[in-house]
């Protein structure tokens, strides 16, 4: 799909921190994270609402994002791992995989008041190494 981000990404258009892929999914960490590993996790497929995404494919999609979950768990500070799916920003199909330090973590509070976190790419590079190394030995 032309001038869609996240399909950039997939096709290594433009850059990314990629924490896991797959035949049919692609996790990454959000460049604009609520907490530290924050990760966005879509399927290949360019499918902009997640209500239309085919069935199996939203369960690879789920499935990846439940694996990130785990990884994020034992790597970054989380008290619970939240999942979102929004999609008013980039209308390509993502599941928000979001370490959570606090109830309002998954709500807009954060977005509201400003105050999400803006990583360097080292910064991003360095957790998404983190949650590989993680994803190895789940
Ligand atoms: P939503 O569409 O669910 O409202 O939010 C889109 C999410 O994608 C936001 O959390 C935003 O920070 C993230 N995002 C937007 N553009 C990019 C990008 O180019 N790279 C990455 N890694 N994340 C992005
Ligand atoms: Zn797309």
């Amino acid at each position: 799909m032309e001038n869609c981000i996240f399909c950039k990404i997939i096709t290594g258009e433009i850059p990314s921190t990629k924490v896991c892929e797959d035949e049919h999914t692609l996790a990454f960490l959000d460049i604009n994270p609520i907490n530290t590993g924050h990760t966005l996790v879509v399927p290949k497929q360019h499918v902009p609402e997640f209500q239309n995404v085919e069935t199996s494919l939203f369960v690879e999609v789920i499935k990846t994002a439940q694996t990130i979950a785990k990884a994020l768990k034992v790597t970054v500070p989380a008290e619970r791992i939240g999942i979102a799916i929004v999609g008013y920003d980039v209308p390509h199909t993502h599941v928000h995989v979001i370490p959570l330090l606090d109830h309002h973590d998954i709500t807009s509070k954060k977005l509201l008041d400003d105050t999400r976190g803006k990583p360097t790419r080292p910064e991003l590079a360095t957790v998404a190494e983190k949650v590989r190394l993680a994803l190895e030995s789940l």
